[in-house]
């Protein structure tokens, strides 16, 4: 362990009372935006709930007694209590987070914990303004390392893994937001994987206001020429004195995973902005491309979704949402390509006349599904448990 990361480690054994004797710090496993995580022996992992309790001065948070087994641990323990892991991930949450955003996530957490797909919450403490939450330690493989190598089946078993996850996360109605592959942590050789990082996840709903992307068509469509009506002064460019009410929406999420209704700022999201980013990762695995979508802000992101299904189709989807969407842009056809082809070139087929094999071809019938750019269309997961390709992934 080089010396910075000793440093925080001693210095976050140190901000606990207690700590050293719950927790043997091993190593740092991860550093994102909003968090660093270490892996960790729990020195009483024999032990049950009661062990929990540090010093008087540190506030405890613990949800009650588990009842469904965890993935990969064993589910013999006659109580029905989930057996503690012996090693577990220490997420150190920065004391930069909003206390509104570190109960979201916790209580979020809470509310997915008997989801074997999920990891779930041990406890959680703070002391003074630094929170850290427990989780049992998942074994996984970094993405890169494996998702060249994916076979169809082996493509249909990962993705049965995280639908499994979103299904249960939806059914709760909750939107976990993140969904990518290093918030997906799985393990090619048992081929399970866990679904972690609720700290962007939100309930459906409850900052949402009516977007007209949930009218019937034809209300829409009236909707839509009155306001074209509104604004008819023609001009070329940007508006100088844009008159239009700025829009407002939750953008969080990562670039490359943003589906197209969080791009247009639609300000009624649901689950399904979850499935796109799984179809983003599909696309990843069967075009052997990571990252496939590299934009810098939203637009460059409207613009490479545009490259694959066209203006036609875009400007379709935007109007969902009130949004106008055109382009001067060369490379951008009205048309736009099949996903087909796109994985054609991608995995340099093209020019040899290949086309995909009928396990590929089924995957990408599963892919459009996940990327249909109106939400409304775009399969749920609970749908997408039922569908052909992913029962390959059925044992
Ligand atoms: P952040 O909000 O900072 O992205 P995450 O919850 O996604 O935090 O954790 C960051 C990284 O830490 C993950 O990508 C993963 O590599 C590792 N990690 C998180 N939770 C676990 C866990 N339960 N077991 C093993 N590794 C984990
Ligand atoms: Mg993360």
């Amino acid at each position: 362990v080089d010396g910075e990361i000793q440093n925080d480690m001693d210095k976050l054994q140190d901000a606990f009372p207690g700590f050293r004797d719950k927790f043997r710090l091993i190593k740092r496993i991860g550093e994102g935006t909003f968090s660093t995580v270490y892996k960790a022996e729990d020195l009483q992992y024999d032990r049950y709930d009661n062990s929990w309790d540090l010093d008087k001065d540190c506030d405890k948070w613990s949800p009650p007694p588990l009842k469904s087994s965890f993935a990969g641990q064993s589910s013999s323990t006659a109580d029905h209590r989930r057996r503690r892991p012996k090693y577990v991930a220490i997420k150190k949450i920065y004391v930069t987070s909003s206390p509104a955003r570190i109960l979201n996530e916790l209580e979020l957490l809470h509310d997915v914990r008997n989801c074997a797909s999920v990891a779930p919450l041990i406890t959680a403490f703070r002391h003074t303004d630094q929170v850290v939450a427990i989780l049992p330690y998942c074994r996984h493989t970094d993405f890169r390392m494996y998702f060249r190598k994916m076979t169809v089946p082996d493509m249909a078993i990962y993705l049965r893994s995280l639908f499994s996850a979103l299904s249960f996360v939806h059914s709760r109605h909750i939107l976990h937001r993140d969904v990518k592959p290093t918030n997906f942590l799985y393990d090619p050789t048992t081929q399970r994987g866990v679904l972690v990082d609720f700290g962007l996840a939100e309930r459906e709903g409850v900052e949402s206001k009516p977007c007209m992307c949930h009218d019937d068509p034809v209300q829409r469509k009236n909707r839509l020429r009155t306001a074209h009506q509104a604004s008819s002064v023609p001009h070329n460019g940007y508006p100088k004195q844009d008159t239009r009410p700025s829009r407002r929406a939750n953008r969080a999420g990562t670039r490359g995973f943003r589906a197209p209704e969080v791009l247009f700022k639609c300000t009624e999201q649901t689950t399904k902005i979850d499935i796109w980013s799984v179809g983003v990762i599909l696309l990843t695995i069967l075009s052997r491309r990571f990252p496939f979508f590299n934009s810098a802000d939203d637009v460059e992101a409207m613009i490479e979704i545009a490259t694959i299904f066209g203006i036609k189709r875009m400007r379709a989807a935007g109007q969902l949402h009130g949004c106008m969407f055109d382009s001067t842009i060369p490379t951008i056809g009205q048309g736009g390509f099949s996903l087909e082809r796109i994985i054609l070139w991608s995995t340099c087929r093209s020019d040899t006349g290949e086309t995909l094999s009928d396990e590929e071809k089924m995957a990408v019938d599963f892919l459009s599904r996940c990327m249909e750019l109106d939400p409304a269309r775009r399969i749920s997961a609970k749908e997408a448990l039922d569908h052909e390709f992913l029962r390959l992934g059925l044992d």
